[in-house]
């Protein structure tokens, strides 16, 4: 019982997988498809309607020709009968008259008496016709007809009679002709038989008469049966043609709304893009469009759902990277959407620096590509993309930029980072020379989409680099590009707090450039400038990436060294004054050495006041001075009370 359960459930299974698969089939045709099947169907629904019509109308045709045929039958019998009793009454006549001779009468008699046996013969058959009937047999081959009804059986006897009658009456007289010879009048008992003969006459046309007559009410009945039969067929066809139409009625509004519900579905995604507010949220709220099939429509819903999704993800990397905290992090999230979202493989994205007139690669894909990048060190006006802020691709042009590295390997598109009307930087994107279309155009396509990614990045790269340059003119010295004092008064105490913490140390370094004032004296203030600026470079070259290299004041300089053992301050100060001491400045107005001077503190193992231990490095460097200058000189409370602060 179970088995045929489970047996009846797959078969249900099967049919209901194999009705869907016609269904998704039907679903994946194209329109014009669609409409000429359903066209079709119903051309095919009208075709067979039109033979049916045809088949009943000829069928009705029939019918009444057979009705028609029939009648004719009938009149032909009646008008044969009448013929024969008139020529019956007529040789009567003849007999009867007195003028004629006996032989005329005889020969009237005679007359009379084959028209009597044509009439038996055509009158016998319709006498008997009803064996014929049922027999099916309508109309013999002799041309003698049976009729379609039944007759009179009282009309029959009746007629049979008659004639019998007239054959008694006939021999009657033609006895009486014979043995009385000729007369000239009619005797009484023989105007008795030729009356009976005309009443038996009567009888038989009457007979006739009601053959036609019964053929009139056949034709009643029959054309009654012909119409009640056509109406069956013309309500039935009226029942056919509502049901196609309601079946097409359905399949249309079906099909319609297959048809509409998409496109409407469509139309409020593209519309949300417009009014749904523009956070990630909003974003990822955004419809997706269901797609029924891969007809037109559905080709149409799947390219749109693709460009919703790429709105999307675009809307919801605007939104992030306008949550990062620094360039350098919008850089690197879109290097991810290149490469994870995009399939890019390879590229590097360029930043112009236009004070040192260069473009550093600030993002690389892959990272081992970077050491031939070095090697490039393009200026910005040697790049095509900068120049005409325009987007440049060896794909149609080869060799159209002259500076690109690997012309022989690659295929490059390099956009342009615009924001109002200047170039921040350039993205380059490399492509390997495969003869494959295909993965060209897709190529292209994922460049194509990098560059609205690129277009939406721009203002937000934009803000952040302005709001970069702001926060760094704040605390940056312009000239030597290092932290400036307020920086240092804004951030000392988180400095001393993280050095407390982890109970650690702070060197603290005092330089003052020796007699500098000479240098702006002889060669003038730009001078003085550079020989600052290329005087910063060597301080910073001498610390580490988390140490602090503070301007203090005019050619003062103070070098915060975190996290320093004892004895390490003194060995980076003399580093530093020697290699101040060995650097050749170099100038069109001529060449020179400088020597510095540098006093030495050490935050809390001195005092537990960084500002105290500043003021004591400021103090060993005046004795740094005093001792003749190009030394370093580490503070001792001496010096303090000494110089009797
Ligand atoms: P000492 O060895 O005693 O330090 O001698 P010095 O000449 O270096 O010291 P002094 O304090 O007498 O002179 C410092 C000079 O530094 C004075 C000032 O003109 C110059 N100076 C300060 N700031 C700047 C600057 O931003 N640019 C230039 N070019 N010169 C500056
Ligand atoms: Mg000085
Ligand atoms: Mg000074």
């Amino acid at each position: 019982m179970s088995q045929k359960t489970s047996a009846e459930h797959s078969l249900f299974e099967q049919t209901k997988s194999f009705l869907l698969g016609i269904w998704q089939k039907y679903l994946d045709i194209p329109i014009m498809t669609k409409i000429t099947l359903m066209l079709s169907l119903c051309l095919t629904g009208f075709i067979v309607l039109g033979f049916y019509y045809g088949n009943i109308i000829s069928e009705i045709r029939q019918n009444l020709e057979t009705v028609n045929r029939h009648q004719n039958a009938r009149f032909k019998i009646y008008k044969r009968l009448t013929s024969q009793t008139d020529a019956i009454r007529n040789n009567l006549n003849l007999a009867n008259t007195a003028s004629t001779c006996g032989e005329e009468k005889l020969a009237a008699l005679k007359n009379i008496k084959d028209h009597l046996e044509q009439l038996s013969h055509l009158i016998i058959p319709l006498l008997n016709q009803e064996s014929h009937r049922k027999g099916r047999q309508r109309k013999n081959n002799n041309g003698i007809f049976y009729l379609q009804e039944p007759l009179d059986p009282v009309l029959n006897i009746s007629v049979g009679n008659a004639i019998r009658n007239i054959k008694k009456h006939l021999t009657i007289i033609e006895g009486y002709y014979k043995n009385m010879g000729q007369g000239t009048g009619l005797p009484k008992t023989l105007l008795h038989q030729t009356r009976s003969i005309e009443n038996d006459l009567l009888v038989i046309e009457n007979f006739a008469s009601k053959i036609l007559e019964s053929g009139v009410s056949h034709i009643n009945s029959e054309i009654k049966r012909i119409n009640e039969h056509a109406v069956w067929h013309i309500r039935t066809g009226f029942v056919i043609i509502a049901l196609v139409m309601l079946a097409l009625l359905v399949l249309s509004v079906t099909w319609g709304k297959f048809l509409v519900g998409p496109l409407r579905i469509m139309a409020r995604s593209l519309e949300s893009i417009h009014t749904t507010p523009a956070t990630a949220d909003g974003c990822a709220s955004i419809e997706k469009i269901p797609v029924i099939g891969n007809d037109e429509i559905g080709q149409v819903a799947f390219a749109t759902n693709k460009l919703l999704e790429h709105i999307r993800n675009i809307c919801h990397f605007r939104r992030t990277i306008e949550s990062d905290e620094t360039v350098t992090d919008v850089y690197r999230r879109l290097g991810q959407v290149f490469k994870r979202q995009l399939g890019l493989q390879s590229f590097v994205i360029f930043e112009v620096i236009r004070e040192s007139d260069k473009m550093v690669p600030v993002y690389i894909e892959p990272p081992e590509i970077e050491t031939e990048l070095v090697e490039m060190g393009i200026s910005p006006s040697k790049c095509r993309a900068f120049r005409t802020s325009g987007f440049v691709t060896s794909f149609q042009d080869e060799g159209i930029c002259q500076v690109f590295s690997w012309p022989d390997a690659l295929t490059h598109a390099c956009i342009p980072m615009c924001v109002g009307g200047e170039v921040l930087g350039i993205v380059q994107f490399l492509f390997p020379f495969i003869n494959n279309p295909e993965r060209e155009e897709a190529f292209q396509d994922a460049v194509m989409k990098a560059k609205l990614y690129l277009m939406e990045a721009m203002p937000v790269i934009k803000s952040k680099l302005l709001a970069q340059t702001l926060s760094e003119s704040a605390t940056k010295d312009p000239i030597t590009l290092l932290l400036n004092r307020r920086y240092m008064e804004m951030h000392l105490d988180g400095i001393v707090a993280r050095i407390k913490r982890l109970n650690s140390s702070l060197g603290v370094l005092m330089c003052d450039i020796d007699y500098f004032k000479q240098v702006n004296d002889q060669y003038g203030h730009d001078v003085g400038d550079m020989v600052l600026k290329q005087f910063a470079g060597i301080i910073k070259s001498q610390a580490r990436e988390s140490d602090y290299a503070i301007r203090f004041g005019g050619e003062e300089f103070l070098l915060l060294l975190v996290d320093c053992e004892p004895g390490f301050a003194e060995k980076v100060a003399e580093r530093l004054r020697k290699k101040v001491e060995e650097f050749v400045f170099r100038f069109p107005q001529g060449e020179f050495s400088k020597t510095i001077s540098i006093g030495i503190s050490e935050f809390p193992k001195d005092t537990d006041s960084i500002w105290e231990a500043i003021k004591f490095a400021d103090v060993a460097l005046y004795e740094a001075k005093r001792q003749g200058r190009n030394k370093v000189v580490r503070f001792t409370p001496d010096m303090w009370r000494k110089q009797n602060f």
